[in-house]
């Protein structure tokens, strides 16, 4: 059922701030548009009405999720406040797609203020990291982590933080107080510190963000956000966040090699081994356990 207006959503949500961390949230700034934007748009491309028929409606933009026909979710736009670390931050307005030139072929820089270091004082809250949440380098992706460490360590490491942030915070206060300028001041502060800013995209791009930034792979810093705005964006574009997590964020998508895998499983059933791949199949090592991953989550072998 597509709704007409997603007003009581709107109502419900805007400048609410949903808590994310220790001491960042998202608050929903504005919001134009709903699924029925979305459908309008769309029924306006063939000169058919929106709202004759609530099934078909959804149905429309199920098919356009499912096919990648992506330019009516680019009328609903959605203008966020983060108030995060400046490690997540730079994560989150790495996304370019807020505004697009009228040519077609320049991009501009996304619709992002933050809060200015240069105009204001920092504040020198510093996201802290409990005992119990330090993670290890990850041994098979350089980007990633891996399991915890130990409480009694990670006490060690959470004592460190708070000695070097408390130096940072005392040594930006005193060079504040001398009457240097907050411009440079801030560049003692470190990148756990808390900043505020708020970043407007259309709600393809949204969703596009949602994608990278809740995904597995995903600093898990950065992806507690994303959860808090899929808070956000799933009641007011029910339909159409019900169609993406059906054929995007939960979908799984095969290449090529992954189907003549899966293949060669099925055909040498019940063995369940990625090692029956002759070896010019995958000659990446991660892609292969990719592959696993996908036949784990389809139910294909136990890993
Ligand atoms: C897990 C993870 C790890 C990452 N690691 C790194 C890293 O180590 N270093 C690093 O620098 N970045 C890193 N990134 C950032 C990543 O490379 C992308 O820059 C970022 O996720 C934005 O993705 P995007 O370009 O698809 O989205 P957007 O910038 O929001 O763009 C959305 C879409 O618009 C189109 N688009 C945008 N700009 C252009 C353009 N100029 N020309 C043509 N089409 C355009 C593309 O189709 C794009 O997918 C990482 C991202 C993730 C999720």
């Amino acid at each position: 059922m597509i709704e007409r207006s997603n007003q009581a959503a709107m109502d419900e949500l805007v400048g609410k701030e949903f808590p994310v961390l220790d001491a960042g949230y998202v608050r929903l700034l504005d919001v134009m548009g709903s699924d029925a934007t979305v459908v309008e748009r769309a029924r306006g491309t063939t000169g058919t009405k929106a709202g004759v028929d609530p099934k078909k409606d959804r149905d429309l933009i199920r098919l356009m999720m499912r096919k990648h026909h992506g330019s009516s979710f680019e009328f609903p736009e959605v203008d966020i406040e983060f108030r995060s670390t400046f490690v997540v931050w730079r994560q989150v307005i790495r996304h370019r797609a807020g505004n697009l030139f009228d040519d077609m072929t320049m991009w501009d820089e996304p619709s992002v203020n933050e809060l200015s270091g240069r105009y204001s004082i920092l504040e020198d809250r510093v996201q802290v990291t409990s005992d119990g949440e330090w993670r290890r380098q990850s041994t098979t992706n350089r980007q990633g982590s891996g399991d915890c460490f130990p409480v009694i360590e990670g006490a060690d490491f959470s004592r460190w933080e708070g000695q070097a942030t408390g130096v940072a915070a005392d040594t930006y206060a005193r060079l504040i107080n001398e009457g240097v300028a907050n411009e440079q001041a801030r560049k003692v502060l470190p990148l756990g510190s808390y900043t505020t800013g708020a970043m407007k995209m259309d709600l393809r791009n949204w969703l596009h963000w949602l994608s990278l930034r809740l995904a597995p792979d995903a600093q898990a810093e950065t992806r507690a956000y994303a959860q808090a705005v899929a808070g956000i964006i799933e009641p007011l574009f029910p339909v159409t966040y019900e169609a993406f997590r059906d054929y995007v964020l939960e979908a799984v998508t095969l290449s090529r090699l992954e189907i003549l895998m899966i293949r060669r499983h099925l055909t040498r059933w019940p063995s369940p081994d990625p090692e029956y791949a002759p070896r010019d199949l995958f000659e990446n090592k991660r892609e292969k356990g990719e592959c696993k991953a996908k036949m784990i989550r389809l139910g294909l072998t136990e890993g």
